[in-house]
């Protein structure tokens, strides 16, 4: 801890030297929406239901995100935040055999073995808060606040932390620094931004979506607060509904888009008999729902954001689709199986704002471009040893002149990744949700 203190501590130094550089972004922000779908975006924009995408694309560009097979979520955000392939950060999967008997747990922080792009960006003076995101859990130090993906997991414990002076921290090292838990859990209850009466349906909901969808809340009510308490000039959070609604609900969602707007049923099979209006009334505008939450969430960064100057990207790790009739899919740890919708191979990336150049990129990016593009953006090297690259045409030719793409040998510091994940008392409800998405048997 006191060796964390100190790095912290040398990172204000650095960044007390020289005046700001108003040529580059004061914020850059990063909102992770998982399995975010380049189809299913076009569609709502084509009818003017995600207006704050729109705003957000007006300043930037639009690109397709490409990241390599199998398409699991923990091995892209990794990559995403790391800069590095999975063979290099190590997160290849959702869970690791632990002990003689294979037991299996989530993946865990320890794991990975390549510095993240918060790491670099608080050593190098720049505050950091990150919220939410896969495989951050124990908390590690950071120059800001870091809330892991355990600070709200699937547990039952989960409501106890609802009740005023409830025993909140049961595993330790949820969130960084500690202290800052009991702000997040006061923002979360009190749903100071996002409340899950106003989804509509919420109450219609099985418990299991209906449970995700508040922890996603919790997450998006608690990363606002924060941000406005201590204004991090980088700030990263995620939303998961995205993910989970379409697993549960794509027949619905697309049974519902092919009635209403003249989609297409093509791969899933047509109801026998159409299934009753209340039903499809409620269910099938649920997939749409969570991206009109995820323009919601979008619409309070870009209100907190000045576009002229600041850097706002919005990416997801893969999107999702239908799949042809037989096609067999490798959908979580030693698990392939027939699926009719899945994960599609193309997510996006979307950036807007004061370094990028407007328009559409012709060549996908890959998920590991993602870090190289936010040091970019904040004026730093890249490692030359990164996986990531800076694509062509992110950039604007003035800011590129102002600050050309430049290379530290490496910002690794030391050997990194553990062999084992650290078990918590969460762990056989973690494996409940993977399994009830199918990612684990
Ligand atoms: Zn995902």
């Amino acid at each position: 801890m006191r060796e964390a203190l100190v790095l912290v501590l040398l990172a204000f130094a650095a960044a007390g030297c020289g005046a700001p550089d108003r040529s580059l972004p004061e914020r850059i922000i990063v909102f992770g929406v998982d399995a975010a779908d380049p189809e299913v975006v076009a569609a709502l924009r084509a009818r003017g239901e995600l207006p704050n995408f729109d705003r957000l694309l007006e300043a930037g560009f639009a690109a397709d995100l490409l990241a390599d097979e199998p398409l699991f979520s923990p091995r892209i955000w990794t990559s995403i935040f790391t800069g590095f392939r999975p063979e290099a950060h190590g997160i290849e999967s959702f869970t690791l055999p632990v002990g003689p008997e294979g037991k299996r747990v989530p993946v865990t922080s320890n794991l990975i073995r390549r510095r993240t792009v918060w790491d670099i960006l608080g050593e190098s003076g720049i505050t950091v808060g990150v919220v939410g995101h896969w495989v951050t859990w124990p908390a590690r130090p950071v120059n800001g606040f870091l809330l892991t993906n355990y600070t709200w997991p699937p547990t039952e414990e989960y409501e106890k932390e609802w009740s005023p002076g409830a025993d909140w921290d049961t595993i330790g090292m949820r969130t960084f620094p500690e202290g800052i838990a009991r702000e997040a859990v006061d923002a979360a209850r009190e749903e100071r931004f996002f409340k899950t009466a106003d989804f509509p349906n919420a109450d219609r909901l099985d418990p299991a979506l209906r449970h995700y969808l508040e922890k996603d809340l919790a997450y998006l009510n608690a990363a606002f607060a924060l941000f406005d308490e201590r204004k991090p000039r980088f700030f990263t959070f995620y939303l998961e509904a995205t993910d989970f609604f379409p697993h549960k609900l794509w027949m619905f969602h697309r049974y519902y888009e092919t009635e209403r707007f003249g989609g297409s049923m093509e791969g899933l099979p047509a109801p026998p008999a159409p299934p009753p209006r209340a039903v499809v009334d409620t269910f099938g505008p649920m997939v749409a729902e969570t991206y009109r939450l995820a323009d919601r969430a979008l619409g309070l960064v870009l209100d907190r954001v000045d576009l002229e100057r600041d850097a706002v990207l919005l990416v997801s790790d893969h999107g999702f689709r239908t799949y042809p009739p037989g096609t067999v899919l490798h959908v979580g740890d030693e698990r392939w199986t027939e699926m009719p919708f899945w994960h599609g191979e193309r997510g996006i990336l979307f950036a807007g704002g004061g370094p990028f150049r407007k328009g559409t990129l012709e060549a996908p990016v890959r998920p590991e471009d993602v870090t190289a593009i936010v040091l970019a953006a904040a004026g730093l090297p890249l490692g030359a040893d990164m996986d990531g690259t800076v694509p062509e045409g992110a950039f604007r030719a003035d800011f590129l002149r102002d600050h050309p793409v430049r290379f530290v040998e490496s910002w690794e510091k030391s050997v990194l990744g553990d062999e084992a994940p650290i078990e918590s008392p969460f762990d056989e409800r973690m494996l409940e949700k993977l399994r009830s998405l199918g990612y684990v048997h």
